[in-house]
């Protein structure tokens, strides 16, 4: 039979259907899929060297053997790292890894196994060392002197060459290959070779190339990964351009309300503030439907310019909603409202989770005949009781939690409401292109005068008593403090201080300071109470879990001090840090980490140290954490890369991006000839939906 692309693997000569279960199970179904089962690196033979010759920034490949695999926990989590050390005759050297290449990869390495370790030498701390190298057996067939070889993540039992075998017969049988579906305008513009001429180069590299295939710039990567971003930023554009075919609320008006609320403030707007809020009235006023990202350092003032939106939707007769990530945070929107908002008019309402039922009732009434014109709470808000008059503008105060796919859940809630998305800690510009690609971006940056720069150390458990003793001081000055531990009696077995025997024991320690205990066991009511009273003073220090992480606002405190601060995330540890500086004190953030701290651990606690610059510590927590853990989820769009990587791969993203937004300004409903594979490659990935911003 002539072999297609999506021809099954298992028709494939010397294949069968054992085989090709066995490709199966790990999604491998056609000949497509083969192909795009891209080699995970490459070995250069040539580049054999012993451990002792090694020197920082070498792409070596060594034979060597393996002496013993540690794992260490690290963080809250159950993430671990793990580290291979492996010796040859001239010396050893530890392969760490902060991520699992795949599952079952460590279980591999028995001390004594003979293997080859291939990667690029990393110096770290004055020592040489490898990071996510590859490790491979060796195998007994080994004799391909002077050659490049593709080494592929292995499949039960089935040995890379053995693979490389396959693939290299499969090109060979194949009869028929279908069109380009990039068009060529496109190829010539980007530089960018044909996709059979690149898979072939995937799967058969050019020796000369060793250095390019593993920095991933040759010609023929780069146009997989050009490809695998463009599908992606094609979507998003075509998506955005669906939101502008639609219709909107048109909210206009001479902006009274907003010229009282700048009168009430007791202070001066921002120019990032002034500039944003600008960008968004200019999408309300234009009949279709915003969609706009808000972005801004911790403190920078997001919650106000989305009041603002509100106030503004309001004056034209349009509700809006606001859904924020937690119950606390929800509360604490709504009273911050009823300060702002309130004396200006605007009918508040707050919708959480443990809202009465019968104020729920009644609630819902007052919304659903018009009643109230800003509605805040949780992600109580999306359930289906909830119903709108006429609902405009629809803000979510997000923690890195939606998606694109989960975004829309508000939309049908209204007829086409604007929609303001608000990140609590910024987001890479990378990710932004993609999880977020279809959103015009706004971003906030600028902070509030007379905000001093938060002082960071990073001290071991032994320097306990002297942070304690600082903290004595700043209360004295009338200050206020957080103090953050991990866990809430959630695990035994680690010995980690826990919020309420640490409370316990503070507190008798200190008679004469008054402490509080907030963590996600305590009743909704209790959280409040104990929240109310840090707000009013009557708590100095706030003994808590990470349930303050997002948002809470209480200028006068001015210290944070995080125990076990190598097991928090870098993103948690400046939103947790965010929490002080909110004032005209100078404030300080102290991380204390205990003695088993881990290398990325030790990191990330240096990064806090060296930067307040969320967007820095945003790129740093991408590059150490890959794409899936940074956003908290298995994103949709981001899960599908086969060869493209977020953080090496930025410039690539770029241009894709700008190819496919060029496309459909060239060619709006994609009916040049030219651009025919494109509409098809669309409508088999993302269904007839996918179209409706192109037909
Ligand atoms: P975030 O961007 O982290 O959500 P918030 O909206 O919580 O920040 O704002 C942080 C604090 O700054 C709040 O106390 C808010 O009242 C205050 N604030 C907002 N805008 C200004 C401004 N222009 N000048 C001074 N303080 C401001
Ligand atoms: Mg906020």
């Amino acid at each position: 039979m002539a072999l297609r692309l999506d021809t099954q693997i298992m028709y494939l000569k010397g294949v069968g259907p054992k085989l090709g279960d066995l490709f199966n199970r790990k999604g491998l179904k056609t000949l497509r899929d083969l192909f795009e089962f891209y080699p995970r690196a490459y070995e250069d033979q040539r580049a054999a060297r012993n451990i002792a010759s090694l020197k920082p920034d070498d792409i070596v490949s060594i034979k060597a053997t393996v002496v013993a695999v540690h794992s260490i926990n690290m963080g809250r989590s159950t993430r671990k790292m793990y580290d291979v050390v492996v010796k040859d005759a001239s010396g050893q050297i530890h392969c760490k890894y902060f991520r699992v290449p795949y599952k079952g990869y460590f279980e591999r390495f028995k001390p004594f196994t003979e293997v080859r370790v291939v990667g690029k030498v990393t110096e770290y701390r004055g020592r040489i060392e490898f990071h996510h190298p590859d490790i491979r057996d060796i195998e007994p067939d080994e004799e391909t002197q002077d050659a490049l070889i593709p080494l592929y993540t292995e499949i039960e039992g089935l040995a890379t060459a053995k693979i490389q075998k396959l693939v290299r017969s499969a090109f060979a049988q194949i009869e028929e290959w279908p069109e380009e579906a990039l068009p060529k305008w496109l190829l010539q513009k980007y530089e960018l070779k044909s996709r059979k001429d690149a898979l072939k180069e995937m799967h058969f590299p050019d020796p000369a190339k060793a250095a390019e295939y593993a920095e991933f710039k040759t010609a023929a990567q780069r146009r997989i990964i050009f490809e695998e971003f463009f599908w992606l930023e094609l979507w998003l554009a075509s998506r955005k351009a669906g939101f502008q075919k639609e219709g909107a609320p048109k909210i206009e008006n001479a902006g009274h309300k907003l010229a009282a609320l700048e009168k009430s403030l007791p202070y001066q707007l921002t120019g990032a503030q002034k500039k944003v809020f600008a960008q968004i009235k200019a999408d309300l006023e234009k009949g279709h439907p915003m969609h706009r990202l808000v972005q801004g350092d911790v403190g920078s003032g997001k919650t106000l310019v989305s009041f603002m939106a509100a106030l503004y939707a309001m004056e034209s007769g349009f509700q809006s909603c606001l859904m924020a990530p937690t119950e606390i945070l929800a509360e604490q929107h709504f009273k911050n409202a009823q300060k702002v908002l309130a004396p200006l008019g605007v009918r508040l309402g707050l919708l959480v989770g443990k809202t009465k039922a019968s104020e729920r009732k009644e609630l819902l009434f007052e919304l659903q005949s018009g009643e109230i014109d800003l509605i805040i709470g949780t992600h109580a808000l999306i359930e289906d009781e909830v119903v709108f008059s006429n609902l405009g503008l629809a803000i979510i105060d997000e923690q890195h939690r939606f998606g694109v796919e989960q975004r829309g859940v508000l939309k049908n809630k209204g007829k086409s409401p604007h929609f303001l998305i608000m990140t609590a800690t910024p987001i890479p510009r990378t990710l932004a292109m993609t999880v977020y690609g279809d959103l015009d971006v706004s971003i906030i940056d600028e902070m509030p005068p007379g905000r001093s720069p938060i002082q960071t150390r990073a001290i071991f458990d032994s320097k306990r008593p002297q942070a304690l003793q600082f903290m004595l001081e700043q209360l004295q000055k009338g200050r206020q403090a957080y103090f953050v531990y991990p866990l809430v009696e959630e695990s035994e077995k680690i010995d980690l201080k826990n919020a309420v025997s640490e409370f316990e024991k503070l507190q008798q320690q200190f008679p004469q300071v008054k402490f509080g205990l907030l963590h996600g066991k305590m009743k909704p009511a209790e959280k409040d109470e104990v929240m109310n009273q840090f707000r009013r003073h009557e708590i100095q220090v706030l003994v808590s879990t990470t349930v303050i992480e997002v948002g809470v606002d209480v200028p006068n405190a001015n210290i944070m001090i995080i125990e076990h601060a190598e097991r928090f995330g870098l993103s948690q540890l400046h939103q947790l840090r965010g929490r002080v500086g909110r004032g005209e004190h100078k404030s300080f953030c102290i991380l204390i980490m205990g003695y088993a701290v881990s290398e990325e651990g030790k990191q990330r606690t240096e990064m806090m140290e060296k930067t307040s610059d969320g967007f820095k510590i945003a790129e740093f927590d991408l590059e150490m954490r890959g794409p899936g853990e940074f956003m908290g989820t298995r994103q949709s769009g981001l899960a599908g890369f086969k060869l493209a990587n977020l953080v090496r791969d930025m410039a690539i993203l770029q241009q894709a991006r700008e190819a496919a937004f060029e496309v459909l300004k060239k060619d709006p409903k994609l009916s040049f000839q030219d651009n025919k594979g494109l509409r098809e490659e669309l409508l088999r990935e993302h269904g007839p939906a996918a179209l409706a911003g192109i037909a």
